[in-house]
């Protein structure tokens, strides 16, 4: 860390200053220059507020050098995560794995014929609300753990992993013998009971970004997960929202390459929630591909307009197949690959 001194502080303001870094645990190295005076403190743990320092009398600035999460930052494995699933899926290697499937299970018919369609234009991963975490408590909620059954049994069918969003603690039991990844929804992203608890379970997590949340909470939230032991954590960017309301929210395809900046962590695109318009989803799902996203999430329908969740943001099923084509050409431009 550094702390700036300002140009009027006194020796005695820059002695406390000092004590206060030497009770954090920091050695300090100080440097006085002509008209300022600089101090570099290192050594201590990561967990520190840097507000404690700046509101000292003569401080100007506080800058962190190191970063507050530690496993989940890039130095903790340099090469990056790579994700394997049982089917030979790997997400976080060469290929860009695209996962697919409507916003939420609403029956047997609908899942199947959504499923086998996303499968046959290259999709990998199937995805499906079984417990759905709506804006309105009148909303549909999702058919729990007859949509769990049906996920499973369409994954094995059409050969695709599955993967659900997980609400809470309870529902992690009920949901491990189906799905392939479990999702924590932009909602949950700070719910710290439900994170610690994903790491103690032995599957990958896709954790997604709070819709006001900066990279670093959401680099912190990834880092409860890694602390109980599960390194399987891939990350997501969902849109966040900000004062534009052409788009449900806005996709912010800047965080993919940042992520990739500061973390070893696979990150994930998901331009469905990210716009909430499906003319707006391919565009951004082209550009999340030469951004580096290593994997997408899509909402794909194939009644949209009846859709009981997220309608006008799912593709029909033959702009999903046109995108996986267009993709398969933007992916190799990047030294990726698209199945
Ligand atoms: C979803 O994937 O359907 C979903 C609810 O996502 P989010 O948490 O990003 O809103
Ligand atoms: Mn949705």
């Amino acid at each position: 860390m550094i702390v700036a001194m300002q140009e009027t502080a006194n020796e005695d303001q820059i002695q406390v200053v000092v004590e206060h870094l030497v009770e954090m645990g920091f050695s300090v190295h100080r440097t006085t220059g002509e008209r300022q005076t600089i101090l570099a403190a290192v050594g201590a743990r990561a967990d520190f507020d840097t507000r404690n320092l700046e509101v000292l009398s003569g401080v100007m600035e506080v800058h962190r050098i190191s970063a507050p999460y530690k496993l989940a930052g890039r130095s903790f494995r340099p090469q990056g995560t790579v994700i394997e699933f049982r089917n030979g899926v790997k997400v976080g290697d060469k290929d860009v794995v695209v996962m697919a499937g409507p916003c939420s299970v609403e029956s047997r018919e609908q899942l199947f014929t959504v499923a086998e369609l996303v499968s046959k234009a290259g999709a990998r991963a199937l995805r499906g609300g079984a417990f759905k975490p709506r804006s309105s408590p009148y909303s549909f909620q999702g058919l729990g753990l007859e949509a769990l059954k049906l996920l499973r049994e369409a994954g094995d069918k059409f050969n695709l992993l599955v993967i659900s969003e997980v609400m809470e603690i309870s529902q992690i039991e009920v949901m491990l013998p189906y799905v392939d990844i479990l999702q924590v929804g932009a909602r949950n992203m700070q719910n710290f009971n439900l994170l610690r608890e994903l790491g103690k379970v032995r599957k990958p997590v896709l954790l997604k970004r709070g819709i006001a949340a900066t990279l670093e909470e959401l680099l912190l939230s990834a880092e409860y997960i890694l602390a109980g032991g599960n390194y399987e954590v891939i990350l997501c960017e969902r849109g966040i929202r900000t004062f534009e309301t052409y788009t449900r929210n806005t996709m912010d395809i800047s965080a993919i390459p940042i992520i990739h900046k500061l973390s070893h962590l696979p990150m994930t695109a998901d331009p469905s929630h990210g716009t909430g318009r499906r003319d707006k989803v391919a565009p951004m799902a082209r550009a999340s591909v030469a951004a580096g996203a290593d994997a997408l999430l899509i909402e794909v329908h194939c009644d949209p307009d009846k859709a009981w969740s997220d309608g006008a943001q799912s593709l029909f099923p033959e702009q999903f197949a046109k995108l996986m084509e267009e993709l398969r050409m933007i992916a190799p431009a990047v030294g990726r690959k698209i199945a």
